[in-house]
C-alpha cells in the first residue's frame, strides 16, 4: 500500500471554496488535486452570473488565494465594491485558477461520483483510517478512472440539487413531466433568458434572495416588453421574511434588495399569493397549471423555483458520515445555522473540528458544508478550509485556533443589534468554553457573519 504522505489531497469542485482550499492545501506543502465537473472553474456561479453579490469584495477574496495571486501582476479589485458573480469568476477565479500553480492540479469537466477507501466498503472497519481514499471521476472524455489519494475535501456546493416545488421535500406531481417549463433557479430574465420571459406570464416560487433577486428583474424586463405578468408564490402566510431586515441588514446590499421588492408587491406589479404550497403541476399545450394544497390554481408560461438547495450525499454514500438529521450539516453545526430556528446570519467561526465526520481526513466545506441550511457566506468558507488544510497537514494547534480575520464591520457580535433564535443545543454549546461554540446569547466569541435584522427562523413565522 502507498504512504499516505506520498498521496494527494483530492478537492472536490473549483467553486471558490474549492480553489481556496487548494491555496491552503499548497501553502503547508500538500498536493492538492482539483476535480470540477464544470468546464470552467467556478461553473457553479457561471450559472448566476448576472447576479450582483450582497457582501463586497473584501469579505469574497481569501487570504491565500490572495498570497498566490499577489506578485503575478494581478489587481486586487475596489475591496468596498460589490461585484456581480460574474466579476467573482472574471476577476478573481480565473486568474486563480490559471495560475500555474493550480492549472497544473486543476481537472475540469471532472465529475466526482464516488468517494470510498481503497478496497474497503463502509462496513469494514480493519485498517480503516489507514486505508487510502479511492476516488472515482468521470471525465469528459467518457472515461471513468479512480484516483487513490490520502484525504478528500468535499466543495462541490449544492447548486446542481435544487429543492423540488413540492411542499412536502418531494417534487410536486407532475413536476417531472413539466421540465420544459421550468427555468434554472436563477435565470438571467432581462439578458441571456430574456426570450423565456418576455411577454409571458412568470410564477416565482421561493420566499429567499434568489426570488427577491428574479422577481425585481422581471419587474425591469416587465417595464420593457408589455404582456409580462409576475406571479409570486409563497408558502408562508406573509412575504415578510422575504423583504428582509431592511435597515438593520448588517449587509446594505441585501436590505435594499428587500425594500424594492415590498414596494413591486405594493404597486401590484407583483401578485403575490401567499401560503401557496404547491401539490402538483398540469402541463398543458400552451402553459403549466400549478395546484396548491388547498385548491387554488396558478397558470404559467414558466415557473422559477427559487426553493433553495440540498447536498448530494449519493456521492458519499461509502463513506462514514455525521450529519445533523434536519439540515444534512455536520451535527455539531446543524443546530447552529437551522433555518427553523435561526436566519440571523452569523455563526461561530469553526474549522476542522467542527466539520470532522468519523470517516478521518475527509471534509464537506463550503456551501455543502451548511447542507440544507440557506445562510452560507464565503468568509465562513474561506476560514473553513484554511483549518481543514491545517488539519491535513497535522497542525492541530492551528486547526484549532479559529481565526477572527474579519473587519469589526463585518462581523456582528450579541450587541449587534441582531437577534438569533438557536435551539437549545447551539445555546448549550455557546456556554461551553471552546473557541468554536458559541450564538447570539454569549458575550464571546465573537461572531462571523452578517446579521440579517431578520428576528428568528422559520419557527418564527405565523
Ligand atoms: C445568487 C447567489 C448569491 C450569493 N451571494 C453571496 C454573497 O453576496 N456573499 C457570500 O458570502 N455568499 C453568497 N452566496 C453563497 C455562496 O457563497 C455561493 O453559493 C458560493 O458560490 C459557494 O461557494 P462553493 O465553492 O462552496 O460552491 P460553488 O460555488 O457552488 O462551487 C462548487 C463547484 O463544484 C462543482 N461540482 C459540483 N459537483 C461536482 C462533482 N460531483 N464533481 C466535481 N465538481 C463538482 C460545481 O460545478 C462548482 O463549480 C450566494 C449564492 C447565490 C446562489
Amino acid at each position: 500500500m502507498e504512504s499516505l504522505n506520498n498521496l494527494p489531497i483530492v478537492v472536490i469542485g473549483a467553486g471558490p471554496v474549492g480553489l481556496a482550499a487548494a491555496a491552503h492545501l499548497l501553502e503547508r506543502g500538500l498536493e492538492p488535486l482539483i476535480f470540477e465537473a464544470g468546464p470552467t472553474a467556478g461553473a457553479a456561479i457561471e450559472q448566476w452570473r448576472h447576479v450582483r453579490l450582497f457582501s463586497p469584495w473584501r469579505y469574497n477574496l481569501d487570504a491565500a488565494a490572495v498570497r498566490l495571486l499577489e506578485g503575478t501582476g494581478w489587481a486586487s479589485p475596489r475591496l468596498t465594491a460589490l461585484p456581480y458573480g460574474g466579476d467573482l469568476i472574471d476577476h478573481y477565479l480565473t486568474p486563480l485558477a490559471t495560475l500555474p500553480e493550480v492549472s497544473s492540479r486543476l481537472t475540469t469537466g471532472a465529475r466526482v461520483v464516488s468517494v470510498t477507501r481503497a478496497g474497503l466498503d463502509k462496513t469494514h472497519s480493519r485498517h480503516h483510517e489507514a486505508t487510502p481514499f479511492t476516488v472515482r471521476v468521470e471525465h469528459a472524455d467518457g472515461e471513468t478512472r479512480d484516483h487513490t489519494v490520502a484525504g478528500v475535501i468535499d466543495a462541490s456546493g449544492t447548486w446542481s440539487t435544487r429543492n423540488p416545488l413540492g411542499t412536502s421535500g418531494l417534487p410536486a406531481l407532475g413536476e417531472d413531466t413539466a421540465a420544459e417549463r421550468i427555468s434554472s433557479p436563477l435565470p438571467d430574465v432581462t439578458g441571456r433568458d430574456r426570450e423565456s420571459f418576455a411577454g409571458r406570464r412568470a410564477l416565482v416560487v421561493g420566499a429567499g434572495h434568489s426570488a427577491a433577486n428574479t422577481l425585481i428583474s422581471l419587474a425591469d424586463l416587465a417595464k420593457e416588453a408589455p404582456g409580462t405578468r409576475i406571479l409570486w408564490a409563497v408558502r408562508g402566510t406573509s412575504a415578510e421574511k422575504a423583504y428582509g431586515g431592511g435597515d438593520a441588514d448588517g449587509l446594505p446590499a441585501r436590505g435594499q434588495l428587500g425594500f424594492r421588492l415590498r414596494r413591486l408587491v405594493q404597486a401590484g406589479t407583483i401578485e403575490l399569493h401567499t401560503g401557496f404550497g404547491i401539490t402538483s403541476l398540469t402541463t398543458l399545450d400552451a402553459h403549466v397549471s400549478v395546484a396548491a394544497t388547498d385548491g387554488r390554481v396558478l397558470d404559467a408560461d414558466v415557473v422559477v423555483p427559487c426553493t433553495g438547495f440540498r447536498p448530494d450525499l449519493d456521492i458519499l454514500r461509502e463513506l462514514r458520515l455525521d450529519l445533523d438529521p434536519a439540515v444534512e450539516a455536520p451535527r455539531e453545526l446543524g443546530p447552529l445555522i437551522d433555518p427553523e430556528f435561526h436566519s440571523c446570519g452569523t455563526v461561530a467561526p469553526h474549522g476542522a473540528r467542527l466539520l470532522a465526520h468519523p470517516e478521518q481526513d475527509f471534509y464537506i466545506v463550503g456551501m455543502k458544508s451548511y447542507g440544507r441550511a440557506p445562510t452560507f457566506l464565503l468568509a465562513t468558507g474561506y476560514e473553513q478550509v484554511r483549518s481543514v488544510a491545517a488539519a491535513l497537514a497535522g497542525d492541530r494547534a492551528a486547526a484549532d485556533t479559529v481565526h477572527l480575520e474579519l473587519p469589526e464591520t463585518g462581523v456582528c457580535s450579541a450587541g449587534a443589534g441582531t437577534s438569533c433564535d438557536v435551539p437549545a443545543t447551539a445555546t448549550a454549546a455557546a456556554a461551553a468554553p471552546s473557541a468554536e461554540a458559541g450564538c447570539c446569547p454569549a458575550p464571546e466569541p465573537v461572531l462571523v457573519g452578517f446579521p440579517t435584522g431578520l428576528a428568528h427562523g422559520r419557527s418564527g413565522d405565523h
